[in-house]
Parts: C-alpha cells; sequence; structure tokens
C-alpha cells in the first residue's frame, strides 16, 4: 500500500485497502478538498445548471450529499462565469458549501454532432441554446472552471463513443493527451484541484497507454473516461480491468464519470473505483420511476393511487417520512412541482445510502461476502437506463 496523496489542492489517503488475497479491489478513503472531506467510494448527483434540479441546498444536504458536478459547458454558456465570478464565485451562487467537482465541457461539447469541429486548437460549436457559435480550447476550459471556483476542475478532453472504430479512438485518445497536458500548463488556481482524463475507448492497449499517460501527469485524480456510454458491461468491467491494475501503486483517487445505476456501480467499486456521478437518478426520479432494495416503482402506475404505504418503509427522505405512494401517484398525475422535489429526494436517498452501505462493507472486510447482498439491493436497472451521462 502506497503512502497517502497530498496536493496543493486535494489529498487522498486510502482508509481501508484492498485484501491481498485479491477477492476484490474495492477500497474505502477519505478525499480533502477546499471546502470539505468526501469519505469514498462516494456518489456526486449532478447540478447541471448549477441546482440539482427540483432540490433546494438543504434538500441536497438531506439525502446525504457530500459533493456535487456541475456543468462547465452550461454555465459558460448561461448565465456565464465571468457573471458568477463577479457575483462571488460557484459556491457563493448557488448557497452549496460543500466540495464542488465541474466536468470540463468536453463531453458535452463533443456531444453535440453535427453542431460541432474538432480541431488541434480546440472544438468549435453552435450553442444549444441560440445557436451561437462558440470554440472551447483545453485553456478556455480550464479558465471558466478556475472562474467558477470548483474544488475540482477536470482536463478538457474528447471522449468518443466506446463503439467508435479504432482510428478514431487512437486519434481522440492522443489528442486528449495533448489537451491534458495544455490543461496542466493552463491550470493556476492552487485552492483547486486538477484531475485528468484517461480515454483509449474499448481498446485495452490504448487504455493502458492513456491510463500510464495520464497518471505520468502531475493531476490530483485520474478520471475514467469514454465509457458509461453505449458500451455493454462486460466491456466496462474489461477496460476497468485493464486501467485499475496500472493505477494499483498509484495514491490517487479514481472516477468513472457518467456512471449512475446501484448496480453497475457496486460491480466498479469491485473494480477499484472511488468516485461516480450521473443525473441517471434525479432523471428517472422525475419520470416517476422510484428506487427500492431490490427494484423500481413507477408511481404512475394506478395500483398506487390507493396504497396508504411510503414509497420505501425504512427510507429517512422527506418523501417517505410524510407521505404516502398515493400522494406521489396523484402528485405526478396533476403533474405537481413537489412531486419531482419528493422523488428526487427519494431517489438520491437511495443511491447515496447505498454507498454508506458499500463503505461500511469495504470497512468491515466483508465487500467479498457482501456481494451477493448488496447486487440484491441494488436490483437490476437495464444497461440502456444505466448508462445515461449528463448531457
Ligand atoms: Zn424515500
Amino acid at each position: 500500500m502506497t503512502g497517502p496523496y497530498v496536493g496543493g489542492a486535494a489529498g487522498y489517503e486510502v482508509t481501508t485497502a484492498p485484501p491481498d488475497d485479491g477477492s476484490t479491489r474495492a477500497r474505502t478513503g477519505t478525499l480533502t478538498l477546499t471546502h470539505g472531506v468526501v469519505e469514498t467510494p462516494q456518489f456526486m448527483p449532478v447540478g447541471t445548471n448549477a441546482t440539482v434540479k427540483a432540490l433546494s441546498p438543504d434538500d441536497i444536504r438531506e439525502v446525504g450529499a457530500s459533493i456535487i458536478l456541475s456543468n462547465t459547458y452550461h454555465l459558460y454558456l448561461r448565465p456565464g462565469h465571468d457573471r458568477i465570478e463577479r457575483l462571488g464565485g460557484l459556491h457563493r451562487f448557488m448557497d452549496w458549501d460543500g466540495p464542488i467537482l465541474t466536468d470540463s465541457g468536453g463531453f458535452q461539447v463533443v456531444s453535440l454532432g453535427d453542431l460541432r469541429v474538432v480541431d488541434e486548437g480546440g472544438v468549435t460549436f453552435r450553442s444549444h441554446i441560440d445557436g451561437s457559435t462558440h470554440t472551447f480550447t483545453p485553456e478556455l476550459a480550464i479558465g471558466v472552471q478556475e472562474a467558477l471556483g470548483s474544488d475540482i476542475a477536470v482536463a478538457f478532453d474528447q471522449p468518443v463513443f466506446p463503439s467508435s472504430p479504432r482510428a478514431v479512438v487512437a486519434d481522440a485518445t492522443e489528442r486528449t493527451h495533448r489537451w491534458a497536458e495544455r490543461c496542466v500548463t493552463a491550470h493556476t488556481r492552487e485552492d483547486q484541484a486538477l484531475f485528468g482524463i484517461v480515454q483509449g475507448g474499448l481498446e485495452p492497449d490504448m487504455r493502458a497507454a492513456s491510463t500510464r499517460f495520464i497518471a505520468d501527469l502531475p493531476v490530483d485524480g485520474i478520471c475514467i473516461g469514454g465509457l458509461a456510454g453505449d458500451e455493454t458491461p462486460i466491456e466496462r468491467e474489461t477496460a476497468l480491468d485493464v486501467v485499475i491494475p496500472l493505477l494499483a501503486n498509484d495514491p490517487r483517487p479514481r472516477y468513472l464519470m457518467g456512471l449512475g445505476s446501484p448496480a453497475d456501480i457496486l460491480e466498479a467499486v469491485d473494480r477499484g473505483v472511488d468516485l461516480f456521478d450521473s443525473v441517471l437518478p434525479a432523471r428517472v426520479a422525475r419520470n416517476g420511476q422510484l428506487w427500492i432494495p431490490g427494484g423500481r416503482i413507477n408511481i404512475r402506475n394506478r395500483a398506487f393511487l390507493d396504497d396508504p404505504a411510503p414509497v420505501q418503509d425504512d427510507c429517512p427522505c422527506i418523501a417517505c417520512r410524510h407521505f404516502s405512494r398515493a400522494y406521489l401517484a396523484h402528485l405526478f398525475r396533476a403533474k405537481e412541482l413537489l412531486g419531482y422535489r419528493l422523488a428526487t429526494c427519494h431517489n438520491l436517498t437511495f443511491t447515496l445510502d447505498f454507498m454508506v452501505r458499500i463503505r461500511r462493507a469495504i470497512s468491515a472486510g466483508s465487500f467479498p461476502a457482501m456481494l451477493p447482498e448488496l447486487r440484491l439491493r441494488a436490483g437490476r436497472v437495464s444497461a440502456s437506463e444505466g448508462s445515461v451521462q449528463s448531457a
């Protein structure tokens, strides 16, 4: 086991190392950032537009979040990073005093498809809001994140779909490396950590080369990008089995971007991943899909209109403490705003409680033995639902 990582704006200490018998690579750790401490493995709710949709900061704390993610691309376009900086930075603007990770905008601008052009300088794209033309460069992506003042900035990359042809993956991965070096040079804010992103698609040799390249940079954490897309769980786990062993003696945290279903998170934790984010729990909640141990219910179903029970018996969330399934079913049918808030609180509470259970099992040394029980609790969300990235 290596010693703790001590960076200028981030420290990471493994508190429970994986066992020597190779039964799991799961570990617990403590990530110390400018605005607080994050226990890992951890899930980050997504606040795309400087708000976790439908929730107040008090709600975000109550569901158990210790760190949230916000989107560089969205805040650059609206309301503008300069404006947020003038107003005191992102933490003050949204009244969240805990840690924030900002993504780099790479995923969003590259996902725009026909609306964007990638060259060595950066990505030129048309705004999804008003059609205006913008160019994101590695230097601008870092500048925007420094203006926002997040605890963790992420290097600008060029993700590609996991199923892309090898030549496309190779080109994007090499460009991601050159851009990562430019991000390291551009980054100046001493109270902000910087994470680099590994690409390489589903090609084992390119994944390995990308892992080595990014791990050689002076970054504070390693993001694993280009997954949680259109790959199968087996393909994802195979990629992780390439990346994580190469980082076995690396003291920095590992973050798999965009993975959100409890079942998928569990398997990635088993393979040694520390951090996760996704819009999935909140997005499906707004559609009436509520996660419960072993599966889910769709609260729009008629059967719930007369159901006096809470969504989940032992759940501490505001929805389950105060309201019945019948009431939620009514709110969704009437499209009442409170329904979206209650449903989102429930799914995020379920997800973050699941992370607590995972950490507890790892700390107790019983994670491999607990895996069947945790898998049952996670239920199984279909692969397509399980891979919704923050768009
Ligand atoms: Zn609940």
